[in-house]
């Protein structure tokens, strides 16, 4: 009675939990482990953010909300949208759901019918290419590379799209490369989108606050794009709210008709107490965002250059998110002390793991094998620690 549906049979725990799992286990048999592995700030979320969740619960907002976001919050959302991105959606074309990943979820689910192809590229959130499964999709998997950035370039994108195309998704500051789309290169991209009007395009811009150069959202980049865009964006990663569970998306009205449609027979509207906080955190002083970035990218530099520093792994700049994405092909065909070699990706972040108690997450989880990711949202003592382990286990190799 409880095989499996066809649309969740390929699906599997993420590779990023797994990683967390194992890091946990060692840590309960004892062992001292560093965890680099999972994307959450490590700051906490504001004090007047909390008490404006409290005082709402207080305040009896304890009810159902309504499907698509409570008025003042998409209300909210819109004009923080202007005051950021310089346009102003109406409320109507902005849907609430519990978290970015909800939004992306009930786009996919709300739009995609068996054969119709998502444009990924890769290294992509693991997420990505798992929804567009349970939803019936294909992913058309676009391979990217240091030498570009690990960005799309428009030759590739050009040659990707096909008659069955219904999505190209984009995410930038990139999870997990850390890759921020200049406004020229989202203009080249938007020029191939504009000889493929079949193509809709989601732009998931969760970490826009986590961005060590001046981000530009697509939308303002391409305001022509508009009518068949989807802009995802949301508090968990930039006000520190991962567990309030709200994100929103951005995009025509038919479009979130459709996703408000899959929402109310899934989750309903999200939290009210979760959505009162989050109104808080978009309303209120946002200068601890700046103050945040500027901590985040101290710790980006100290990584990256402690990393290079090994002569084994080679660590491109990221300009945003939280997160670093290295290159470890060079130690495959050594040998770890414990005799192990080292052949690929998961390879090295096992043995390094095994040997060091560092947890970082392989590159064929987010679909480029030959590299890792690393997340800098840690304690600086943790990450100076990591990096002292992460050199020794590369002086270790043989
Ligand atoms: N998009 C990207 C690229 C992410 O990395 C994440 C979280 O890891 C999400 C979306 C999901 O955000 P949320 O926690 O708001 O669902």
């Amino acid at each position: 009675p409880f095989r499996r549906a066809t649309r969740i049979a390929a699906v599997e725990l993420s590779e990023i939990i797994q990683v967390s799992e194992a890091a946990a286990a060692l840590k309960r048999a004892g062992r001292d482990v560093i965890s680099l592995g999972t994307g959450e700030p490590d700051f906490p979320t504001p004090p007047h953010v909390v008490a404006a969740a409290h005082e709402a619960a207080l305040r009896g907002e304890t009810t159902y909300t309504p499907t698509a976001g409570t008025p003042a919050l998409r209300t909210a959302i819109a004009a923080a949208c202007e005051r950021e991105n310089g346009y102003r959606p109406e409320p109507a074309e902005v849907i609430v759901s519990t978290g970015a990943k909800q939004v992306i979820f009930n786009a996919f689910f709300a739009t995609l019918d068996a054969g119709d192809e998502v444009i990924l590229a890769a290294p992509y959130w693991t997420s990505y290419p798992d929804m567009v499964a349970v939803c019936g999709g294909t992913s058309v998997v676009v391979p990217t590379d240091a030498a570009t950035g690990f960005k799309l370039t428009p030759d590739a994108l050009a040659a990707a799209i096909t008659g069955r195309t219904r999505w190209v998704l984009l995410n930038s500051p990139g999870n997990p490369s850390g890759a921020v789309y200049a406004p020229a290169e989202l203009e080249a991209l938007a020029e191939v989108l504009r000889g493929a009007p079949h193509v809709g395009i989601i732009a998931d811009e969760i970490y826009q606050h986590i961005c060590y150069v001046p981000f530009a959202s697509f939308r303002t980049v391409a305001p022509d794009l508009a009518g068949r865009m989807l802009i995802v964006n949301g508090v968990s990663k930039s006000y520190a709210m991962t567990g309030w569970r709200i994100g929103w998306g951005i995009g025509p009205r038919r479009l979130i008709e459709a996703m408000a449609a899959a929402q109310g027979q899934a989750t309903s509207g999200a939290s009210s107490v979760g959505q009162a906080a989050a109104l808080a955190a978009i309303s209120g002083d946002q200068q601890l965002l700046a103050e945040r970035n500027d901590d985040f990218r101290d710790r980006r530099d100290m990584v990256q250059s402690a990393l290079n520093a090994t002569g084994l792994i080679r660590c491109a700049s990221a300009e945003g998110a939280f997160y670093l994405f290295p290159d470890c092909t060079a130690t495959f065909g050594k040998t770890a002390p414990d005799g192990a070699v080292i052949d690929c990706d998961a390879d090295f972040t096992a043995a390094l793991l095994s040997a060091e108690g560092v947890a970082l997450v392989p590159g064929r989880a987010f679909g480029l094998p030959g590299h890792f990711r690393l997340s800098y949202a840690y304690a600086r003592a943790s990450l100076a620690e990591a990096c002292t382990r992460i050199a020794r286990f590369c002086q270790s190799l043989t």
